[in-house]
């Protein structure tokens, strides 16, 4: 599935909802709609939902290919968005392992309807992957980018994401994030409370030492 909306840790493909999408926000759902665009990931981390989490094939998150640009924007003009409150990049993959495609969405997205926000939730190691500055691509287009810290050094956050890049990768998300506040309204950095509260507390120095917000948030298992 392409857009979808999740409750309680659960996906659901967008397709089940009302047409005008009424009943989105409704019933303990998200008036959330998430779009999935890759499978591709330069992480392969440990508690990833990809190699966690099964799905019937209605509501899965495994794309057989990845959708065009045109293909994802078909598929928003399928729905009526008054009732949406935010539009986040997300899905199994990682986002920006389509930059041009996502900004390309985003922007058009924007275009349409200035008025909802947008997110990207990301592992925040693209200017790694592309070689080059990626923060400033966004401007103008992504309201909120919501970066996986995952720990508070550089070898346990190697041992989480298994990422390509070595144990620079863990600098390189710091220098992104930072990077991103310049061309971005909100900027968050995520961890799930499981990694216990001595961690928490170290991965809040890490932020406050480099000027970032962090969010903890429940891990969500099922
Ligand atoms: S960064 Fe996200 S999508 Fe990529 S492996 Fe980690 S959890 Fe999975």
């Amino acid at each position: 599935m392409i857009l979808y909306t999740a409750k309680n840790g659960v996906y659901y493909n967008l397709e089940d909802f009302r047409q005008d999408l009424s009943d989105l926000g409704e019933n303990g759902f998200t008036n959330k709609i998430y779009i999935n665009m890759t499978n591709r990931c330069s992480c392969a981390c440990t508690f990833c939902l990809r190699s966690l989490k099964e799905f019937n094939e209605h509501n899965s998150l495994w794309l057989r290919e990845e959708p065009t640009v045109e293909e994802v924007k078909a598929e928003f003009m399928k729905y009526d968005w008054s009732h949406v409150a935010e539009i986040i990049f997300c899905g199994f993959g990682e986002p920006t392992m389509r930059l041009d495609d996502m900004l390309e969405v985003g922007a058009w997205l924007k275009s349409v309807h200035p008025d909802i926000p947008i997110r990207v939730n990301t592992n925040g190691l693209a200017d790694l992957v592309f070689e080059k500055p990626t923060a400033p691509c966004l401007k103008g287009i992504v309201d909120t980018v919501s970066i996986s810290l995952n720990s508070s050094d550089a070898q346990k956050y190697l041992d989480i994401t298994r990422n390509h890049f070595g144990l620079k990768s863990y600098q390189a998300m710091i220098d992104y994030a930072k990077a991103c506040q310049k061309y971005v309204p909100h900027v968050v950095m995520t961890v799930v409370d499981i990694i216990g509260e001595e961690e928490v507390a170290a991965c809040q120095k890490v932020c406050d030492d480099n000027g970032l917000t962090l969010r903890v948030r429940p891990y969500e298992a099922n």
